[in-house]
C-alpha cells in the first residue's frame, strides 16, 4: 500500500461503529474523498482535532484493498482548528453551507485547488470575523458558481448582444438579457449595473482579493438572495443547510428587533 500526503478539509463526519467515524474531506489533490479513521473516539487519540467538522490538517492515508473504497487515515496535523466555528450558533449555520455547497461542487478524485481555496478563505473570514457573515455568504456563492465552471456572463444581453438598457440575469441561462429580449422569461432576477460589475469582480479577481470590495448592506443582502438561488440552480441541488442558515439568522433577527 503506498502512502498518500495531502491537506484537507472535513466537510462531513458520521460515527461508524463503536469507535471510528467516517469523514468526508475536501482535498487538495484528490477532490472530495470519504475516508475511515479507525479506533479514534477515545480520549487518548491524538488525531480526534482534526477529524472535527471544518478542521484544516496536513493528511496522510492510504486506499486500502477493501470493498468499500474508503481511504484510511493514518496521520493528521492540524494546521487550522477553525474553533469557533463549532461554538457560535451563527457561525455554525454559515460554515455548515459552505461546506455542503462546496461539497455539492466538488467532485471525486480530481484536483480542485479552487474550491478548497475558496472553502478555507471563507472559513477563515468567519472564524476570525474579518467581514459581514453576509458578505462571506455571497462572496462564496457566486465564487463557488464560477470556479465550478458556471460563471454568469453578464457583460451582454444573451438575446441581441447589446450592452445597454441591461435588465437582469436569468438563472437558468446563466447569462443577462435587456429589457427588449426579457420576453415572458420567468427566474430572471433584477441586476443593476453596480451590481453586475461587482459579481463580475467577484467571480474573476484573485483568490485572495475576492472579499476586498466596499458594497453596501442593502446590495450585500439582494445579491445574497440572487446568489444562492444562482448557485442552487446551477448546480442542480437543493441545501438544507441553507434552510437551516436561514432559521437560525431569522432568530437573530427578531431578537436583535426585541433588544432595540
Ligand atoms: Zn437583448
Amino acid at each position: 500500500m503506498g502512502l498518500i500526503k495531502t491537506t484537507g478539509i472535513v466537510t462531513k463526519a458520521t460515527k461508524y461503529g463503536e469507535t471510528s467515524l467516517i469523514v468526508t474531506i475536501l482535498t487538495r489533490d484528490f477532490g472530495k474523498i470519504s475516508a475511515i479513521a479507525n479506533n479514534v473516539r477515545t480520549k487518548r487519540s491524538r488525531m480526534l482535532a482534526g477529524l472535527q467538522l471544518f478542521a484544516y490538517s496536513e493528511l496522510v492515508m492510504y486506499k486500502a484493498k477493501s470493498k468499500n473504497g474508503l481511504y484510511n487515515i493514518d496521520e493528521m496535523n492540524v494546521l487550522e482548528g477553525f474553533n469557533s466555528l463549532r461554538s457560535d450558533l451563527d457561525k455554525m449555520a454559515y460554515a455548515s453551507y459552505f461546506a455542503e455547497a462546496a461539497n455539492g461542487a466538488a467532485s471525486e478524485d480530481e484536483f480542485e485547488e479552487e474550491v478548497i481555496s475558496l472553502l478555507l478563505n471563507s472559513l477563515y473570514a468567519l472564524d476570525k470575523d474579518l467581514c459581514d457573515p453576509q458578505k462571506i455568504k455571497m462572496v462564496f456563492e457566486w465564487r463557488l458558481a464560477a470556479v465550478s465552471g458556471y460563471a454568469p456572463q453578464l457583460e451582454t444581453c444573451g438575446g441581441c448582444g447589446c450592452d445597454n438598457n441591461i435588465y437582469g440575469l436569468s438563472l437558468t441561462d446563466g447569462t443577462v438579457f435587456c429589457k427588449n429580449c426579457l420576453g415572458e422569461r420567468k427566474g430572471v432576477a433584477e441586476l443593476s449595473d453596480n451590481m453586475r460589475k461587482l459579481v463580475e469582480y467577484i467571480s474573476h479577481a484573485d483568490g485572495k482579493k475576492i472579499f476586498s470590495f466596499e458594497a453596501n448592506a442593502e446590495v450585500v443582502k439582494y445579491l445574497g438572495q440572487v446568489g444562492e438561488k444562482y448557485l442552487s440552480v446551477q448546480l442542480e441541488r437543493e441545501f438544507k443547510t441553507l434552510d437551516y442558515l436561514k432559521k437560525v439568522t431569522a432568530l437573530g433577527d427578531m431578537q436583535n428587533a426585541e433588544q432595540n
